[in-house]
């Protein structure tokens, strides 16, 4: 009998930190295709595409046949369930054509926000009845890792410690679920872009967000060499005056994540978070190169950062599938060469363009 604080055996923990190692390989990172029904509805919206499942699939079909050599920079895929069960257009299941080339599948677990009764608009994320279970299916099905997005919101008097304790709580319970399942936990406390919140203030609230995760991740017995943390870069808010250099959000981002996420944490998996494609490369190469401690990998996990210049390339078109392929390699390129703290700018043509949309939904 295994002791009580002895919640995974030996063997379930090397797999475990296996599959996390594999994902943060150094130039590599995650493509974050995971965007439910209703935000990739959005998404073709802007490229003037119906929204319906053929395509979805033909879009996501475009993203996951792009050359194997994507591979060098792109370590994994996270999927909404319709898309972790849809077939590529000769009917091999997307998960197999991810394999095939190397790139581990991996899941999107949550089911999405909810409001925070009592609060001043906060929310938490629900999705743990019949985790287990589901969990179980995903990995028989092929997948390696899980994700699970809760978020906090910077405004007066927020984030307020019951959505602090409440988040950080629920993040926890998942990610138990995940390794008792044999999946890797990306745990994501997203602390939200919007407001007009200066540098200094998004660092604060990342690191006090960061704590409480942290303290809530030991009370359950997580297993920290087999987790991913998905944060937001410290920037400052969307709508502050003031424009922070590279080298600025790299000190602020370090620094907060070096105050509170423990040296077992594998790695680190930005999310973009409304940064244009081409800031959100510089600012990871910038925390990259930055001098401070850093003692896990930092990559990206990027969703809007990898697929905006792809989405208008492509505009729906069978015809434009190579030319929105070929943005696709240039992004995941400029973004494994940001991972070794290496990229110097200029990829792609349309990569400045903010992606911020407001109280962002995934
Ligand atoms: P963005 O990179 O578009 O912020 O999204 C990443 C993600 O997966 C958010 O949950």
């Amino acid at each position: 009998m295994p002791k009580f604080y002895q919640y995974l055996t030996p063997a379930q923990e090397d797999e475990l930190r296996q599959i996390a190692n594999a994902i943060v390989a150094p130039g590599k990172g995650i493509l974050a295709a995971d965007e439910s029904t209703g935000s990739i509805g959005k998404r073709l919206a802007g490229i003037n595409v119906e929204n319906t499942e053929e395509n979805r699939r033909r879009y996501r079909d475009l993203l996951f046949s792009t050359d194997k050599a994507v591979a060098e920079n792109i370590s994994g895929v996270i999927m909404f369930h319709e898309t972790f069960y849809q077939k590529n257009k000769d009917g091999v299941p997307f998960t197999k054509v991810l394999q095939d080339k190397g790139i581990i599948p991996g899941i999107k677990v949550d089911k999405g926000i909810v409001p925070l009764m009592g609060t001043d608009n906060e929310c938490t994320t629900q999705g743990l009845d019949g985790l287990g279970e589901r969990c179980a299916q995903y990995k028989k099905d092929g997948a390696q890792f899980a994700k699970w997005r809760c978020v906090l919101k910077i405004q007066s008097h927020t984030p307020s410690y019951q959505a602090m304790i409440e988040n950080a709580n629920v993040l926890a319970r998942y990610a138990m679920i995940c390794q008792q399942n044999g999946l890797v936990p990306i745990v994501e406390p997203e602390v939200l872009p919007d407001g007009t919140h200066d540098l200094a203030e998004a660092q604060k609230v990342t690191e006090q967000v960061l704590a409480f995760q942290y303290k809530a991740l030991a009370d359950h017995h997580i297993f920290l060499e087999g987790t991913l943390l998905k944060p937001n870069m410290v920037t400052a808010g969307q709508s502050c005056p003031t424009k922070n250099t590279a080298a600025e959000i790299a000190k602020a981002t370090v620094t907060a994540l070096s105050r509170a996420v423990p040296p077992a944490v594998t790695g680190i998996t930005f999310l973009s978070g409304g940064q244009s494609e081409e800031d959100a490369s510089l600012n990871l190469s910038a925390i990259n190169a930055y001098p401070g401690r850093k003692p896990w990998a930092l990559t990206f996990s990027y969703g809007r950062a990898l697929q905006a210049s792809v989405l208008k390339a492509w505009g729906g078109k069978d015809e434009n599938i190579k030319a929105a392929q070929a943005e696709l390699m240039a992004r995941a390129k400029a973004n494994g060469q940001a991972a070794i703290g290496q990229y110097k700018g200029g990829a792609g043509a349309a990569a400045g363009q903010s992606l911020f949309v407001a109280s962002h939904a995934y």
